[in-house]
């Protein structure tokens, strides 16, 4: 069985526990990974603030270049962590190697445009002076990810961070700690300075609550559900530790009748089920436009249908295992509340076989808005799908929900896709795009999604501060 170390001031260490990795696929537990208590996450702390100054000082093409190796090692080493992600994570090898591509390229992005940190001279309102903009590192930075994108997600707040010049400590989430290790052994292999990056794998509370207890933590930058966000916010009252929360989502797709009809089922599909079900940005609540319900469903459900599930180290597989079971049974109460609610079940809905966590894709339709797979984030591969009759009302529905991370639409019509686009309350829409996300733009929720926004030049901006010189004349 895999044993992994804990990487701290840049070097491999052992933990003072174990975290035991379970397979979703099998169900069994297939490593142990070591962990850390709250004396080396103090020790952590104290060792990335005293390479704060020797990492911030590099030239950011020097910083650069490491994150370009990273990168580069990431690439090479593609189809070893795919394996890893497959097993630890459950989704498709397909996707964990779409996974790790997209990691390479965050890395490839920040590397850049951490030499774009730019500043600004202002001109000055009073005779003599002079006024200069300019940035800075935050500091000692602690990311907080979760197991969904456990790799991509992760390297969306190391590489920015690090391109800004700040030193990081990163706690992944408990299910997935392997490719974290994959990433340290990644960044170790670049050359950072000790301290540089720092691995925190263990208990979630008592490494969070000594991030939050200690000054030294400037900036916690944290991808999960709402309600730890919440907490957070909370804990982070204690130092003012600044926060960037990439949290729940609840996405609607609304499809209208004068969408393409291949295009919107085949973007549906992808929004839906892609990861199994258990992404931020999955289509929760699928909106039909009374005229293209009937086509759209027949092609949906045969799609659907089509679809096979497996172990995702098996070739072929589109759906892999959930994380747990209480993932599955979430997702099982969600369909049993709906049916019960009135909605009708067109495919899927049953657990598939007794060992892993394996659920039917699953259809339901004219689902009641009341039910709770359309109030609550369901994770899972199973897509709910109601009527609507006016644009208006379809937008009224989309955004009656506290969350806003992202909205996917599916029309021709280009002012109508302008107009969506300006009133859906989401980070990011998708027109016609079931994948709107990319290392080159912002992304990120409003309301109860979240604050701030990762990647694009976003991205670094959330890792730098501002800072005013302000220069009188001398006589
Ligand atoms: P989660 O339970 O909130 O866990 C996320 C991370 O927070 C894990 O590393 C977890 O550690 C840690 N954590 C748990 N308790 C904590 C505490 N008290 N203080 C600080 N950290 C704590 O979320 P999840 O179930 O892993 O992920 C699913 C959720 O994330 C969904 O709501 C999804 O929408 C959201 N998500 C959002 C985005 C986005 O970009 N907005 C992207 C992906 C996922 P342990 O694993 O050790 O408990």
């Amino acid at each position: 069985m895999t044993r992994t170390k804990v990487y701290l001031n840049g070097q491999w260490h052992e933990g003072t526990g174990w975290l035991e990795v379970c397979n979703p696929a099998t169900g069994e537990v297939m490593a142990q990974a070591a962990t850390v208590d709250g004396g080396m996450v103090r020790q952590a702390l104290q060792d990335a603030q005293r390479a704060l100054p020797v990492w911030s000082a590099l030239p950011a093409r020097e910083r650069g270049r490491c994150l370009f190796k990273v990168a580069d090692h990431l690439e090479q080493n593609s189809e070893a962590i795919a394996r890893l992600i497959t097993q630890e994570n459950g989704k498709p090898l397909t996707e964990s190697r779409g996974e790790v591509a997209v990691a390479a390229d965050h890395f490839r992005w920040f590397a850049e445009e951490g030499r774009r940190a730019y500043g600004r001279i202002v001109p000055p309102q009073a005779p003599g002076k002079r006024h200069l903009i300019f940035k800075r590192p935050v500091g000692v930075v602690a990311a907080i990810s979760p197991w969904n994108f456990p790799l991509v997600l992760a390297a969306r707040k190391v590489a920015p961070a690090l391109a800004a010049g700040c030193p990081v400590l990163l706690k992944p989430a408990s299910a997935t700690p392997l490719c974290a290790v994959q990433l340290a052994a990644a960044i170790d292999a670049a050359g950072l300075p000790p301290g540089a990056f720092q691995l925190l794998v263990g208990r979630a509370e008592e490494i969070a609550g000594e991030l939050l207890a200690n000054p030294l933590c400037r900036k916690i930058t944290f991808t999960g559900s709402t309600a730890i966000g919440k907490k957070l916010i909370v804990g982070a009252a204690a130092n003012v530790t600044k926060l960037s929360l990439e949290l729940g989502g609840h996405a609607p797709v609304l499809v209208f009748d004068d969408a393409d009809l291949t295009t919107a089922v085949k973007g549906t599909v992808g929004a839906k089920f892609r990861n199994t079900g258990q992404s931020c940005i999955a289509a929760n609540r699928i909106y039909v436009q009374r005229g293209i319900y009937p086509r759209f469903v027949e092609a949906l459900i045969a799609t659907v249908k089509s679809l096979k599930v497996g172990d995702g180290l098996s070739p072929g597989v589109d759906i892999g295992a959930m994380i747990n079971e209480a993932g599955l049974n979430t997702a099982l109460t969600h369909i049993a509340d709906a049916v019960q609610r009135g909605a009708r079940l067109a495919t899927g809905g049953k657990r598939l076989g007794a060992r892993g966590w394996f659920l039917e894709p699953t259809v339901l339709l004219d689902v009641p808005e009341q039910a709770l797979c359309l109030t609550e984030e369901t994770f899972a591969p199973v897509a709910p799908v109601c009527r609507f009759d006016t644009e208006a009302e379809a937008i009224a529905r989309a955004n009656a929900t506290v969350y806003g991370l992202a909205a996917y639409v599916f029309t021709r019509d280009l002012n109508r896709a302008l107009r969506l686009g300006e009133q859906l309350e989401a980070g990011t829409i998708g027109i016609n795009d079931a994948v709107p996300s990319t290392s080159n733009c912002p992304f990120g929720g409003i309301k109860q999604s979240g604050w701030g926004r990762e990647l694009g030049a976003e991205g670094l901006e959330a890792f730098l501060e501002t800072k005013h010189i302000s220069l009188g004349g001398v006589d």
